[in-house]
């Protein structure tokens, strides 16, 4: 204790204060001492004056020491507080410290050794006390806070809640109004077409050179927004889950063969040469020939649309593990790296802008995505800008239908091919920008 302590010392009795100030002295306590008579006297220099230490005469006249330690507490006056007691018993000793005395010292036990010993360690006590309420009042301030930042998150996460139910809401209602749309639409394209078909026949209609060109515009155009609407139909039906595949066993190259030679006029016209590729020993395969054709004429169509010059080529490969690997490459204008997995979002189109030079609805390649993802097989894509792209989908021989769905019937097979379930598709040892794409999360 090498400062200078304040001490106060409250007795109405001289001789007992002289006591106490001369033993301290004698007991070399650096100190600044004030005495008061009265316990009214003491209350009120408390108040405005701190002390390091009190040393308190327990039968004050005008008052119990008692009732002054009670009062200096439930003012919130800190202070170390000795008490100097008479005769008392232990009891009271318990009582003083319960009512927040630091410590007592009967009055007969006052020697210097016994005052500086009491005082310093009135003062440790009091001190550690100190300590451990500031500790439990940062302990109750972080707690509060606490409290506060989880009843901020709480809030938080009701508002994404919320929002969450309002996005899917949306969704839903967006999901509806295409579904609906799309269907609706189909009803007089479908008329438009078959009016323009009967129309054009020789048999039917004397139509003058250029009103057959005029109906056969309308025709074509009309093909291609049934194709349109039937791609957002099939986009809202995947993202509803509601597309279901209706397997059976057929002859994968006749379905790719058909393809092509749907798309042969549209390569043409661009004087592409369009080429295909079998190496399949077994070409039965049990799946949705009805899609796998449309991925297949989805792929061409943007392996025709892509390039300008050269060629689009279609190459089909068995693969370990009852696979087939299906390729569509072309000498077109190429991917960069970075728009891969882009491109395979609903609605994404490298060239966003609405002056783009290639039309399109983004959802080729989404539905294709889906179609694979359900079909059990995987996507992958090798592409360079300005050399060409080449899309392969592997699928395996015989697709799992999910649980609900028709029995995969029994497949007629040759030799000693055996057919496994395609649930664990196999990536093939990717090569440098080969990249399985993630599928699409269809929300838009
Ligand atoms: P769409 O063809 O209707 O724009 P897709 O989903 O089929 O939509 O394709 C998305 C985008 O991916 C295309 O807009 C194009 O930017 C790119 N893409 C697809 N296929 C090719 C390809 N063979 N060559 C170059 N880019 C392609």
């Amino acid at each position: 204790m090498e400062d200078t302590l304040k001490i106060l010392v409250v007795d109405d009795d001289e001789v007992d204060r002289m006591v106490v100030r001369c033993g301290l002295t004698k007991a070399g306590i650096k100190m600044e001492l004030s005495e008061v008579g009265n316990g009214n006297d003491a209350f009120s220099i408390l108040s405005t004056t701190a002390y390091d230490c009190v040393f308190l005469d327990y039968r004050l006249q005008d008052q119990y020491g008692l009732t002054l330690i009670q009062q200096l507490r439930s003012s919130e006056i800190k202070v170390p507080l000795v008490v100097l007691t008479g005769q008392e018993d232990e009891q009271t000793a318990v009582q003083l410290l319960k009512a927040g005395a630091t410590d007592y010292l009967s009055k007969s036990r006052i020697s210097p050794e016994n005052l500086a010993q009491v005082l310093r360690s009135a003062i440790r006590v009091y001190r550690a006390e100190m300590q451990v309420a500031l500790a439990k009042d940062q302990l109750r301030e972080s707690h509060e806070q606490l409290i506060r930042k989880n009843q901020e998150l709480e809030r938080q996460q009701q508002q994404f809640q919320m929002q969450n139910f309002k996005l899917s809401e949306a969704s839903l209602l967006k999901s509806h109004f295409l579904a609906t749309m799309s269907h609706e639409l189909r009803t007089p394209m479908n008329a438009i077409i078959g009016f323009s078909q009967i129309l054009l026949r020789p048999k039917f209609a004397q139509l003058t050179h250029q009103q057959a060109d005029m109906v056969e515009r309308i025709l074509n155009n009309g093909k291609h927004l049934l194709m349109l609407v039937n791609e957002v139909l099939d986009f809202s039906k995947l993202e509803a889950g509601q597309l279901d595949l209706k397997a059976e066993i057929f002859d994968v190259s006749k379905v790719i063969n058909l393809a092509v030679s749907e798309m042969r006029s549209l390569a043409e016209a661009k004087n592409l040469s369009l080429l295909v590729q079998t190496n399949l020993q077994n070409t039965s395969v049990f799946n949705d020939p009805v899609r796998v054709k449309q991925i297949l004429i989805n792929l061409l169509s943007n392996a025709i649309k892509f390039t300008e010059s050269g060629e689009v080529w279609v190459e089909v490969k068995e693969l370990p593990a009852n696979r087939v690997a299906i390729m569509v490459r072309d000498t077109g204008i190429g991917i960069a790296s970075r728009d891969f997995k882009r491109i395979f979002e609903a609605f994404r189109q490298v060239d966003q802008s609405l002056t783009r030079k290639y039309p399109g609805t983004g959802l080729g390649l989404a539905i294709i995505n889906s179609l694979v993802r359900i079909m059990g097989g995987k996507i992958f894509l090798e592409s360079k800008l300005g050399s060409g792209s080449m899309f392969k989908i592997e699928l395996p021989r015989q697709i799992t239908l999910p649980p609900g769905g028709v029995d995969a019937p029994p497949l007629q097979l040759d030799s000693n091919q055996v057919f496994s379930s395609a649930q664990n598709p196999h990536h093939s040892s990717s090569q440098a920008r080969q990249a399985p794409i993630g599928y699409p999360k269809f929300k838009l």
